[in-house]
């Protein structure tokens, strides 16, 4: 079958590997129908994740039809068609049973990092009984390809951990795919206001089509100040992290109002200053998470009652056979314009 390889620092492949086959008894082997490309495969592909080595086949998101399962599966079925969780959970383990199906002791994020993933024709699938979806006839599956990640991501990390609350004001420093899935979701909770923050014109602009009252441009370099023009002096309830570079995690810093919280969703290679000396009597809380993907059969409900419009997300389309301009579309979003790229079984 045919695989996109990570084959070390910035050198990406398509290659042929083997069919991949069952090796636990919880196992199931998906054929791929569709996949996408995460920010976080860009990180990998610089060398920033150390716990995916070189030869390792990349993604952890997409949608298929289970080709075969192991003995010990029980609640999928040859021809079933389902949705794959960014992150593979036992449902036995201490941290599974507190709901962290992030940090399961036998699984967590490791698809497309310390497992071969989804950016190939097949994907073997640890703990297939939880992670899993089954997808609910006459669903619309490329929408569903959000979910894997970007949604719950958006939606656990900023608006839940950031208690986004009806009447609040939220800023979200970050107009990429998960601060615009943070932006959708955020919405359920009918916030006052809530102010997109990138550098990126273009990504602005589909922000307020997404739901932002506010816009604001950080090339101007006057963020902090206008984000206190639009909220009286006060700063906002909940500023979202969602870049992973510590000039926007310090921005959060100087926009959340006392009693406030930042969550942070962004993957962050390098130190950042914790401002302690200006925080300390503020009342605020800080939260860090990674994504444990407990909201999916929400998130699947709300995405099959039209609450939520995922294919907005999605901009450009690719076959198998292109993915390597698919990456290149992905990595230079400011140019192509591109959020979510599908990629789709040839
Ligand atoms: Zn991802
Ligand atoms: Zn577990």
């Amino acid at each position: 079958m045919k695989a996109l390889i990570y084959k070390g620092p910035n050198i990406r492949a398509v290659e042929n590997r083997p069919k991949p086959e069952l090796i636990d008894p919880g196992d199931a082997i998906i054929k791929m129908l569709k996949t996408t490309i995460c920010g976080t495969d860009l990180h990998i592909l610089k060398g920033d994740v150390a716990t995916c080595t070189p030869g390792r086949i990349l993604g952890h998101e997409g949608v298929g039809v289970v080709d075969s399962v192991g003995p010990a599966v029980t609640a999928f079925h040859k021809g079933d068609h389902v949705l794959i969780s960014c992150v593979s959970a036992c449902g036995k383990c201490e941290y599974c049973r507190r709901g962290m199906y992030s940090h399961c002791l036998t699984g967590g994020w490791i698809l497309g990092n310390k497992i071969d993933g989804t950016q190939a024709e097949y994907v073997r699938t640890p703990h297939a009984d939880i992670s899993l979806y089954p997808i609910p006839a006459g669903a619309d599956e490329e929408a569903l390809v959000m979910l894997s990640d970007i949604l719950p991501t958006g939606f656990e990390c900023g608006v839940l951990n950031g208690k986004v609350a009806p009447g609040s004001t939220v800023a979200i420093v970050g107009a990429g795919p998960i601060g615009l899935a943070t932006l959708l979701t955020a919405q359920f909770y009918s916030p006052a206001q809530i102010i997109m923050i990138d550098l990126d014109a273009n990504r602005l602009v589909v922000a307020k089509h997404f739901g932002a009252t506010d816009i604001i441009n950080s090339a101007s370099g006057r963020a902090q100040e206008t984000v206190m023009e639009m909220t009286q002096g006060k700063g906002v309830d909940t500023a979202i992290e969602a870049v992973g570079i510590p000039a926007t995690f310090e921005l959060c810093q100087q926009i959340v109002a006392a009693g406030g919280t930042i969550a942070n969703i962004g993957v962050h290679g390098v130190p950042v200053a914790l401002h302690l000396e200006k925080l300390w009597d503020r009342n605020i809380s800080i939260t860090t998470r990674l994504v444990d993907t407990v909201s999916m059969p929400m998130l699947l409900k709300s995405l099959s009652a039209k609450k939520i419009d995922a294919k907005l997300l999605i901009t450009h389309r690719f076959k198998f056979d292109e993915i390597l301009e698919a990456y290149d579309t992905f990595a230079h979003a400011a140019d192509t314009k591109s959020l979510k790229v599908i990629i789709e079984a040839d």
